[in-house]
C-alpha cells in the first residue's frame, strides 16, 4: 500500500506507508522463519503461521552501506527479537554509527526488504 504525498513545490512523491514486517511460526516447535518459507527451518514441518513481528531487533552483521559517503544508510541483517533474521537497511545513520549490537526498529517492510531507523 502507498499513499501519495504531495511537496510543497508541487512535485508529488510516492512513499510507502507504515506495513508491518511479517514472519513465519512453526505450529509445531514454536521456532520463528523469515516470510517466504514453506517448511521450518528446526523440524521441517510445513505448519508455518504468518506473524505480524513487534519489529525490534538488533543488527547481527553489517552488509557495507549503500552508495557513496552522501548517503546515510547501512545494509544489515538483524536478529529479531521473535528469534528470525530479517536483512535490510538502516537508514538515517552517520558512518561509522551503526555497529554489531545496535538496537533498531521498523520502518517500513517492503517486499525484499526491510527499512529500519536507530532505536530511540
Ligand atoms: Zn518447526
Amino acid at each position: 500500500m502507498t499513499a501519495t504525498v504531495i511537496e510543497p513545490l508541487g512535485t508529488a512523491a510516492t512513499v510507502p506507508s507504515a506495513a508491518p514486517l511479517h514472519y513465519l511460526s512453526c505450529r509445531w516447535c514454536g521456532s520463528a522463519a523469515e516470510a517466504g518459507r514453506l517448511l521450518c527451518p528446526v523440524c521441517g514441518a510445513s505448519g508455518l503461521v504468518r506473524q505480524i513481528s513487534a519489529g525490534v531487533g538488533t543488527v547481527r552483521r553489517l552488509l557495507g552501506a549503500i552508495g557513496g559517503r552522501d548517503t546515510h544508510t547501512q545494509r544489515c541483517t538483524v536478529a529479531m527479537d521473535e528469534g528470525f533474521v530479517a536483512r535490510g537497511t538502516v537508514v538515517d545513520v552517520l558512518p561509522g554509527e551503526i555497529a554489531v549490537g545496535s538496537r533498531v526498529r521498523v520502518l517500513v517492510s517492503e517486499p525484499g526488504t526491510t527499512y529500519f531507523a536507530v532505536r530511540d
